[in-house]
């Protein structure tokens, strides 16, 4: 079928065998691909309550029917699993060139199941599959894997690699791909350190044949051409996320000191334009990108080069652990990327270890003789390396920030600010209506990039709760996640200023499949609802009260800033509540109807499992 390659590859690391498969029509056309076919795939094979961490849980790498294209962005892609996180959906993006190489080499997906008896990795060299002896790299910090990798099979081989802290089982590992882009969030990495995976190395050397040529041509000319004369490029390749900084603090959206206050007086330190003239070195794109977000940087006072600071780094460890000075966020962001950390679920968890400190419930015994404070760069340092490794006390924090909480009791479950178990992401929402919506009803628990709503609480008021601030979330939970599925960046679209439209009619001309914008929406919306599925299938009593936000954003006011003093309270957010779950077509419990199962042509998909 035009724009995909048509094959998936099923490998089974328990035996080391693998197999080929057609990729199926059905699933092309009712899943587009990305994260659409991760869902079903993930929904279909991983059988109910598998253990994450066991051999029946999947890890699923996919590309869309846009990636390895001259589309720009064409390089992400989807890392799947069943979180050992948060026990449920889980899946992350990742920019750099890895889908374009599995396109090339001839499949739109590669399924891992089983766990092998000894450190391996994937090298999928065309059609030569082979699980391999991954020993002498077992133990490698992220950088020097994919360096050691790539030296040893070549540079024309895309490798995504774990570090020691998935190997370690840390419930927040990422995978590292490029040298500094991560799937970062929901703990896949540890799902690929519990099968003993090191990494998966891919090298294709074939294409992708379009359904119509020419088109295809004029509408990537369009595309690159409109990026070319965008007014947002210079300032978007000049600071990437980082860009964001001066604006969040400006708004008290700046989560700081875990998230009691929206505003963090170092914040001019660790904004994009002084991160640019203080360590940024050059600009770092993924492929086919013509919007160069990543941002390389040189750490003369430690001595390491690192991709970044984003602004979810500087937001977690900047505001939310204190850190004032750049240098010291970007080599916070170095530790986590070597030991293969999601920064922002790391950055959260020690501010939250740093609070329960403050209150005595984490204490010096508990430390080493450690003591912890905000802005304190070594035992910040201290505790990521602590974490990565799981020594001490970082063994208990690697779990989770919501698992810590339960352990140490004390009401430490009010200040664990996290949803369904993912820590929350670089956007203080107390008094963000739709962006708490957001976060409370994000598919892998708390994260920001399905439904990026804070302007729309600044445009329509932050105290009021109304039913367009659910609408306003679901229609971004339908348009952003879509591009995971197209296999292509948003960012174009949400910072370059693309028009939506500018999509359709590019994946006809690619596919031959005749779809509207409305159609791709609503396959959106069914992999929306199916990962909703998921989460209730695997989690016995899974209802509204999974969705809520973290005590602290309806018990404590913010203590200072421009939002000093407010927060919403709990009658307000059973409200926004309320008007999700009725205008997504769920019950008072966010279970999917049958007639919206029916709607979205998932009754057949669910069956038993919640057709009701
Ligand atoms: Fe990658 Fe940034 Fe370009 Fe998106 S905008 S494709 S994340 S470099």
């Amino acid at each position: 079928m035009d724009g995909y390659a048509g094959r998936i590859l099923k490998v089974d690391l328990g035996s080391g065998g693998s197999r080929v498969e057609e990729l199926p029509l059905g699933l092309a056309e009712e899943y587009i691909g990305g994260r659409g076919f991760a869902a079903k795939l993930l929904y279909d094979e991983v059988p109910k309550e598998a253990d994450p961490l066991g051999p029946d849980n999947r890890v699923v790498v996919a590309a869309g029917p846009l990636s390895g294209l001259l589309v720009p962005g064409a390089g992400k892609t989807t890392f799947a699993a069943k979180s050992p996180a948060t026990n449920g959906y889980a899946d992350s993006n990742v920019g750099g060139h890895l889908s374009p190489a599995m396109k090339y080499a001839g499949y739109d997906a590669v399924v891992i199941r089983g766990i092998s008896g000894e450190p391996a990795y994937l090298c999928i060299d065309d059609d030569r599959v082979e699980v391999r002896d991954a020993s002498r790299y077992w133990g490698l910090g992220c950088f020097d894997a994919e360096e050691r990798l790539k030296a040893d099979l070549g540079e024309d081989f895309e490798v995504a690699v774990i570090g020691p802290a998935a190997e370690k089982l840390v419930k927040f590992a990422c995978i590292s791909h490029d040298y500094g882009r991560q799937a970062g969030r929901a703990g896949i990495g540890a799902v690929m350190g519990s099968k003993r995976l090191k990494a998966i190395a891919v090298r294709g050397t074939g294409g992708v044949e379009v359904a119509d040529m020419e088109a295809y041509r004029e509408f990537a000319c369009q595309m690159f051409q409109a990026c070319k004369e965008s007014e947002s490029l210079e300032v978007w390749q000049r600071y990437g996320t980082a860009g964001v900084t001066l604006w969040a603090n400006e708004i008290g959206a700046f989560p700081t000191r875990n998230f009691r206050s929206g505003s963090f007086e170092g914040h001019r330190n660790l904004s994009g334009e002084n991160m640019r003239e203080r360590i940024v070195v050059t600009d770092k794109g993924c492929f086919a990108c013509p919007s160069p977000c990543g941002k390389y940087s040189w750490l003369s006072r430690y001595g390491v080069h690192v991709e970044g600071p984003e602004y979810e780094t500087t937001a977690l460890f900047g505001g939310s652990c204190a850190l004032s000075d750049i240098e010291d966020v970007a080599y916070a962001n170095y530790l986590c990327d070597h030991h293969g950390l999601d920064t922002i679920s790391t950055g959260n968890v020690i501010a939250f270890a740093i609070e329960c400190f403050e209150k005595g419930v984490i204490t010096r015994e508990d430390t080493g003789g450690m003591d912890l404070a905000y802005g304190d760069s070594p035992s910040i340092f201290a505790l990521i390396e602590r974490i990565g490794r799981r020594e001490g006390i970082g063994d208990l924090l690697a779990e989770g920030v919501r698992a810590v909480s339960e352990k140490l009791g004390n009401g430490t479950a009010d200040y664990a600010i996290q949803v369904k178990g993912l820590e929350v992401s670089g956007y203080e929402s107390h008094n963000a209506p739709s962006m708490m919506l957001a976060y409370m009803t994000c598919d892998v628990g708390a994260h920001h990039n399905r439904a990026w709503s804070i302007t729309y609480d600044i445009e329509t008021g932050r105290d009021t709760v109304t039913r367009d601030k659910a609408d306003k979330v679901i229609e971004l939970q339908h348009i952003r996640p879509l591009f995971d599925c197209l296999g292509t960046c948003r960012l174009q679209w949400v910072e370059i200023g693309f028009p939506l439209e500018l999509y359709p009619p590019m994946v006809r001309a690619v596919t031959g499949l005749d779809r509207s914008l409305s159609d791709l929406l609503h396959i959106s919306e069914r992999v929306w609802n199916l990962t909703r599925c998921f989460w209730i299938r695997e989690n016995q009593g899974f209802g509204r009260s999974w969705d809520m936000p973290p005590a602290r954003y309806w018990k404590d006011e913010m203590v200072d800033g421009p939002t000093q003093g407010t927060k919403l309270t709990l009658d307000q957010i059973g409200q926004l509540l309320d008007y999700y779950y009725e205008r997504r077509g769920w019950d008072d419990q966010g279970i999917p109807t049958p007639e919206k199962l029916a709607e979205l042509d998932l009754l057949g998909v669910v069956g038993e499992d919640l057709a009701g």
